[in-house]
């Protein structure tokens, strides 16, 4: 979803850009890697329940399969444009290569908005979706999951028509299918526990005690809840966090200074990760303006909602003690604030690296899949820190031995990585 103001395939393609002057990438490998391989622009015609038919656009952009199949969510957005697409299929072939996972980079989406249709006017799009880029897609292909405004049940409906389609069953074809259909466990708490691996990691490095530390969040979905529980189970403390308020239509920070308690607030919170705030109020919570979150006295702060949330005007207001950002959300900071953030040697640790344990784990559904034999969820979450933690020391290590940004110094692998998989193919 992009505006008129910020283009993201424009921000992907600078960020890339820059790596690749670092790299000293040859023209061919940039022109390559600039662009998606392939993308595909459709109509969805679907009988609505009023009786008239409505055609719907859908896309799917693959950026890059030199190291495996592509793998990026289905967004459903009234503003979904194809640049946005571009933008988040490249983020996913950097995110996969820096967590050393053989799969490519793609996403798809659909214009539409799922608040305004019917289970079986959505049905009908899922189905639609997969119709016209059946031969396109597929587990050795590209591979599909949830993303905004799609759920378990739309990659059930696309799963079926996709094996009714080709005869067979193909269970790997796409993730984030309920547990007991093909899903994985822990795959619900792996973005925000992997969010906690790579603090730890970035803790050790500073020689710093979890313990001796304090968190604030922006956002109370399912990233941040479940980084919340992890980091709170190794001895940190949480003491705010912020949410939308959908009754009042704007976001609010709650705080209690000697650290927020899941248990009592998790039966006050809605599915949405809102929480109910005069029941917050009567737990003893100060209830703060939205950007209260990021002004806390802390040492490492959480940004797990939304993009571009740390900008030009908020980045000042980094409290002094903060020593740790990890990007739980994606895009959550602006270039200009990146800028603020480098200067003041914060250890950023950036999002496709940070908030990789939900691909990862992806990919481990697709994996048990495969060969029909589901892990229990220990062994995944084992795997899945296994994974985070090595990605995380590659990146640290490089940053430390070039005195690098750590946003550069996994850009620097990524990128690397799929230039070689591209070069070592003889394509470029
Ligand atoms: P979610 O919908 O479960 O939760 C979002 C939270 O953000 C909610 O608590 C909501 O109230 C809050 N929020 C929304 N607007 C806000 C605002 N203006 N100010 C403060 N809070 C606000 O979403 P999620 O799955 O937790 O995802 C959060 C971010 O992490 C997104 O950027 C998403 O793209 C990214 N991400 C998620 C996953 C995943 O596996 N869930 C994986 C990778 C990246």
């Amino acid at each position: 979803m992009s505006n008129e103001k910020y283009n993201p395939f424009e921000t992907a393609k600078a960020q890339f850009d820059n790596v690749a002057e670092m790299l000293e990438l040859e023209t061919g490998t940039r022109e390559m890697l600039r662009n998606t391989m392939r993308e595909y622009h459709f109509n969805i015609p679907v009988h609505m329940d009023s009786g008239e038919v409505k055609v719907f656009r859908g896309f799917r952009a693959l950026h890059n399969d030199a190291r495996g199949p592509g793998k990026g969510g289905i967004r459903f957005h009234p503003h979904e444009t194809i640049d946005t697409v571009r933008a988040l299929s490249m983020w996913m072939t950097w995110k996969c290569a820096v967590v050393d996972i053989p799969l490519g980079g793609s996403k798809g989406g659909v214009i539409c908005d799922p608040h305004q249709l019917s289970a079986r006017e959505q049905e009908q799009i899922c189905r639609g979706w997969v119709r016209a880029i059946a031969k396109d897609v597929g587990p050795l292909r590209d591979v599909p999951a949830p993303d905004v405004m799609t759920n378990a049940q739309h990659m059930l409906w696309m799963l079926d028509e996709f094996e009714a389609i080709h005869g067979n069953k193909f269970p790997g074809f796409i993730t984030g299918k309920p547990v007991g259909m093909g899903g994985s466990l822990g795959r619900t708490e792996a973005t925000g526990y992997g969010v906690i691996y790579t603090v730890r990691e970035a803790l050790k490095e500073l020689n710093i005690r979890p313990e001796d530390t304090k968190a604030s969040f922006q956002g109370f979905g399912n990233v941040s809840q479940y980084a919340i529980r992890l980091y709170q189970q190794m001895g940190g403390t949480v003491i705010a966090a912020s949410y939308w308020d959908q009754a009042d239509q704007k976001s609010y920070t709650f705080k209690r200074d000697s650290g927020i308690d899941m248990d009592e607030l998790i039966p006050i919170t809605d599915k949405f990760g809102g929480i109910d705030k005069d029941k917050a109020k009567e737990l003893g919570y100060e209830i703060l303006d939205a950007n209260a979150w990021i002004e806390q006295d802390v040492d490492i702060l959480v940004p797990a909602a939304l993009e571009n949330q740390i900008n030009a005007e908020t980045v000042n207001k980094i409290g002094k003690n903060v020593k740790i950002i990890a990007e739980g959300a994606n895009g959550p900071t602006t270039l200009e604030a990146d800028e603020v953030i480098k200067e003041r040697g914060i250890f950023l640790i950036p999002d496709f690296l940070a908030n990789a344990g939900g691909v990862t784990c992806s990919y481990f559904e697709q994996v048990q899949c495969n060969m029909n034999y589901y892990w229990e969820k220990d062994e995944v979450l084992g795997k899945l820190d296994t994974k985070m933690t090595a990605a995380f020391i590659a990146v640290s290590e490089l940053a430390k031995k070039k005195n690098l940004y750590m946003r550069d110094a996994a850009y620097m692998i990524s990128i690397d990585r799929v230039a070689q998989a591209c070069k070592s193919r003889g394509w470029v």
